[in-house]
């Protein structure tokens, strides 16, 4: 069989990139996620495409969306070249939900369910070691090594008032995705307030009765 086509959904901090790198490793599929794709283009210039903003750095940083005609090409040009993945981070609103029909049939949407409370202490206590790119949490998972502690930094859109502001686009952008794969029916809702193993049990349960 093909490799399965799976779409990740879930608010900021949901835990879609813990789950998918999970995914990624148990199912042998690609991890495309736009969250990592623009940041690693953060200052592309895309002053050519009649944005608001020249570079997706700006949008960012604010917590707001960068525009559909720039996310759609990485996606697009992603799941090209892709045998089977795993979808995070997008779509984000309804007119990129459109889109990614034209582009790929999927064999599995999961929906990552966290109440606001947690996102936000998940969010605002997230850090990342910028050596080795492995991610930690101030409470529920600090490094060991103090070396390790001391060079920790925060994304820049991890700040408590980026947070409020992605969290409110999400509920405004992304809730209706939700509340659209669940009216096709297709929609596998997954208890995301869980320890991520337990999580994950439950994650690799559903691909595998879908697929
Ligand atoms: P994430 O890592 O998925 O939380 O994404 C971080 C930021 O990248 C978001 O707050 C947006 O500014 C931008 N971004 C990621 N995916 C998308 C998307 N599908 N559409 C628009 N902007 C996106």
């Amino acid at each position: 069989m093909a490799q399965p086509r799976i779409l990740i959904l879930g608010a900021p901090g949901a835990g879609k990139g813990t789950q998918s790198a999970k995914i990624t490793d148990h199912f042998d599929v690609d991890h495309v996620t736009t969250g990592d794709a623009l940041r690693a283009n953060k200052d592309m210039d895309i002053s050519d495409m009649d944005t608001e903003y020249d570079t997706p750095r700006e949008y960012m940083d604010r917590g707001e969306l960068v525009p559909d005609e720039v996310v759609n090409a990485i996606v697009e040009e992603a799941l090209t070249q892709a045998d089977g993945f795993v979808l995070d981070g997008y779509p984000r609103n309804l007119e990129q939900a459109e889109e990614l029909e034209g582009m790929t049939d999927l064999d599995v949407v999961l929906s990552l369910d966290v109440s606001e409370e947690e996102l936000v202490h998940r969010l605002t206590g997230r850090r990342m070691d910028p050596e080795t790119g492995d991610i930690y949490h101030l409470e529920y998972n600090p490094p060991e090594d103090p070396e390790v502690e001391e060079r920790l930094v925060q994304r820049d859109d991890d700040t408590e008032e980026t947070v409020k502001e992605r969290l409110r686009v999400y509920h405004e952008n992304t809730e209706p995705v939700i509340e659209y794969y669940d009216e096709t029916g297709a929609l596998e809702r997954v208890d995301g307030e869980r320890a991520p193993e337990e999580v994950w049990e439950d994650v690799k349960e559903t691909i595998e009765s879908a697929t």
